[in-house]
């Protein structure tokens, strides 16, 4: 399958009063065109940071150090790849929302209050379609000859040229701050509602024309990150990132959510990004699992491969340490604790909870070599 994201040694550090927080230390990984990847680990190994890394959304301190995070528009063919942490902040909120987007996990934190659902959709297709919904209001218009005032049509047209050649013109920017004149938007709002609306419709939300006019406090827990989602789907974005998003729903809801994202997977989105700390959930939505832990990747193999056949240590005792249907007697645990990552242990970042960690684990960072096809670890009991 063609490539459609590549991470390749992104570092990314937070500059805290306690000291430096190497949060990633050179993390890569693939996101193939069509594929579920799933990025596990324990809470804080850096799953999160190294997405946000990608988005480059790291708030304050943090800062992305080094690394490339390269986007195939058109399949992995290097004419058409753009390194995103070369790029200006204009061009990635363009690209955010537009052909990337990301839910998050608390859908209350994600959605306004005091805007209503179909405002809250809206706002994406007005941010990214304006051009194109400005095209398609303008073919509306000329077929349609009796309904407006002839005046006040040649100014909507006019407006509607200027927007489908360059929705951020300046003149559409001093005509939206005057009140008349920002009438002219109101045939470009009804059209993204409409859209919204459409977009509901497809996640299987009743009632869709009564549903944007609602409110988030309106709405059940299941229901706001269905809206998130539509809200995240709304410009058929080439990769959905989904950091945590059905950590806290309950279990019906989550494998509704679940269901929807593998669906919405073969109509809406090319690609996903699953962050989750619940193997379950990889085994059960995901085609390649990365596995991380203490701002480090360990292992990345195809789902079923990494599930029968674990091959980092790390992986194995995480497996070993959720229960199953066959389990017997007491659930193993990993010895020790997660580490500081103010002061990193040396060499390899698992080594003092390792059981097989040998003298160079302590001093030497162990390399990514592929084992076997597409089955990637870090450690040094493998060699090339
Ligand atoms: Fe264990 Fe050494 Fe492998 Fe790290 S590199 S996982 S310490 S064996």
């Amino acid at each position: 399958m063609p490539k459609l994201i590549q991470a390749e040694d992104v570092v990314t550090n937070f500059y805290t009063y306690e000291g430096v927080v190497k949060a990633l230390n050179k993390v890569g990984l693939v996101v193939d065109h069509g594929a579920t990847f799933g990025l596990v680990g324990e809470s804080g190994c850096g799953k999160s940071v190294m997405v946000r890394s990608m988005m480059r959304i790291v708030q304050e301190p943090g800062q992305i150090e080094g690394g490339k995070v390269v986007l195939f528009f058109n399949g992995d063919q290097q004419q058409e790849a753009v390194d995103l942490l070369q790029q200006s902040e204009a061009y990635m909120e363009d690209l955010r929302g537009n052909h990337i987007s990301m839910i998050f996990q608390e859908p209350n934190a994600a959605l306004n209050p005091i805007m209503s659902i179909g405002d809250q959709i809206s706002e994406s297709f007005l941010f990214h379609r304006k051009k194109e919904m400005s095209k398609k209001i303008l073919e509306d218009l000329s077929a349609d000859d009796c309904r407006v005032f002839l005046p006040l049509k040649k100014l909507q047209q006019t407006l509607y040229t200027i927007a489908a050649d360059n929705p951020k013109s300046f003149i559409l920017i001093i005509c939206s701050k005057i009140p008349i004149l920002s009438l002219w938007q109101r045939r470009l709002k009804r059209e993204a509602l409409q859209r919204s609306i459409d977009i509901i419709r497809k996640l299987s939300i009743s009632n869709p024309s009564e549903t944007v006019h609602r409110y988030p406090h309106n709405l059940s827990g299941g229901m706001k990150q269905r809206i998130v989602i539509a809200i995240a789907l709304a410009c058929h974005p080439m990769l959905l990132i989904a950091d945590e998003a059905t950590s806290n729903l309950d279990v019906t809801i989550q494998a509704q959510i679940l269901e929807l994202l593998k669906d919405l997977k073969k109509t809406e989105i090319a690609s996903i990004l699953l962050i989750t700390h619940d193997l379950g959930i990889v085994a059960e939505t995901c085609d390649r699992v990365g596995v991380m832990y203490a701002g480090n990747l360990c292992e990345v193999a195809d789902v079923e491969k990494l599930f029968q056949n674990p091959q980092h240590p790390y992986t194995k005792a995480l497996l070993e340490s959720v229960p199953k249907f066959s389990q017997e007697g007491r659930l193993r645990s990993i010895d020790g604790a997660v580490p500081n990552l103010v002061s990193p242990p040396s060499g390899c970042r698992f080594h003092p909870r390792c059981s097989h960690a040998m003298e160079i684990c302590k001093q030497t960072f162990p390399e990514e070599i592929e084992i076997e096809e597409n089955h990637m670890v870090a450690c040094h009991l493998y060699v090339k």
